[in-house]
């Protein structure tokens, strides 16, 4: 468990589609006060209310990795032995900064599959 909440961060409602909205990846959700939340936070839907991001659910990652300032976040997949890394298809080039080198690694020793998705290129990286 972790205290953190998400404080000016809300790229997964860049980032990640929403079903119930037919909301794609990658799209800013309509709904999203973009650097403050969500607008329709008391009604927003179930996969929204599910979701955390790796940073937000494990206080081990460092402060300075909070999605909005990388570029990108951790997630879960569908299978338990995977992962999810999303990158801002607007800065790509974060795929190669340090801090995304460092929580790559990081994930690559918890899972042996790490799926980076930038737009529409992917990638897998295997440990
Ligand atoms: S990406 Fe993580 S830290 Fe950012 S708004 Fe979503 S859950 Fe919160
Ligand atoms: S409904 Fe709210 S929480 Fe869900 S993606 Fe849109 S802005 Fe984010």
């Amino acid at each position: 468990m972790s205290d953190r909440g998400c404080g000016e961060c809300t790229l997964c409602c860049k980032l990640m589609g929403v079903p119930e909205l037919k909301k794609p990846s990658a799209k800013w959700c309509a709904s999203c006060d973009q650097g403050k939340g969500c607008t329709i936070y008391d009604e927003r839907p179930q996969s929204c209310r599910n979701f955390q991001c790796f940073w937000l659910m494990d206080e081990n990652f460092p402060e300075e990795f909070r999605p909005d300032r990388i570029h990108a976040l951790a997630a879960f997949n569908d299978t338990p032995d995977s992962c999810v890394l999303h990158v801002d298809p607007a800065k790509p080039r974060a795929i190669s900064s340090p801090e995304v080198n460092a929580l790559t690694d990081a994930l690559l020793k918890s899972y042996k599959r790490v799926f980076v998705m930038c737009g529409k290129e992917s990638a897998m990286l295997q440990a």
